[in-house]
């Protein structure tokens, strides 16, 4: 493997990601039986993800992605939004599942939200691969979460450091040495 020496360990490896994403895609169809749900995949990171949950979920879905970013160091839970990738779909009136790959301080996804229920879907849901709870800032909670994690910083299976390792297959920590290069 080209990046070995590069990981320091894998934090969740790729069976217990199948298995944990069929079990949360279980929990979807239930929820969203009789619905067509729009996914809107947060790029780049959710990639992944995204690709493997709709494949376990038996519910049919339309398909969109956006790309955020949350900025300012706000203090309070108004973090600023910024959208580089916007849907170009009317959501009023529909159901949507929002795939994240990972929920820290939550500026992100609480801006996100706040800015979609402006749009009036009929429901705003949040998947995420990934939460740390003990980092949230801004009050959102996931409706589904596959894993939630320690405060340390992860890499592989669409997430990246300086755009690399999303190709992982699974979750891992880096190696010191990477960051220290
Ligand atoms: P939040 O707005 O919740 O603080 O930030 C969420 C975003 O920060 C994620 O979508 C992701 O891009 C990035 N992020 C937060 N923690 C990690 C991590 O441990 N690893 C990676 N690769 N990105 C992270
Ligand atoms: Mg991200």
């Amino acid at each position: 493997m080209e990046y070995s020496g590069e990981i320091e360990r894998v934090l969740i490896d790729e069976k217990q990601i199948a298995q944990r994403i069929g079990e949360v895609a279980k929990q979807i169809d239930a929820d969203c039986a009789g619905k067509m749900p729009i996914v809107i995949c947060i790029l780049k990171g959710s990639l992944v993800f995204c690709a493997d949950l709709i494949r376990a979920m038996k519910t049919p879905v339309t398909l969109e992605f956006m790309k955020v970013s949350s900025y300012g160091a706000s203090t309070t839970s108004s973090g600023k939004l910024s959208v580089s990738l916007d849907i170009l779909s009317n959501i009023e009136g529909k159901d949507i599942l929002i795939v994240e790959d990972i929920i820290d301080s939550g500026h992100t996804m609480y801006a996100l939200k706040e800015m979609l229920k402006t749009r009036r879907p009929a429901s705003l849901r949040i998947v995420t691969l990934l939460d740390k709870p003990a980092r949230r800032v801004s009050p959102v909670t996931a409706d589904y979460t596959c894993f939630e994690i320690e405060d340390e910083f992860v890499i592989g299976y669409g997430l990246d450091y300086a755009e690399r390792y999303r190709d992982l297959p699974y979750v891992g920590i880096l190696s010191r040495s990477v960051y220290e290069n």
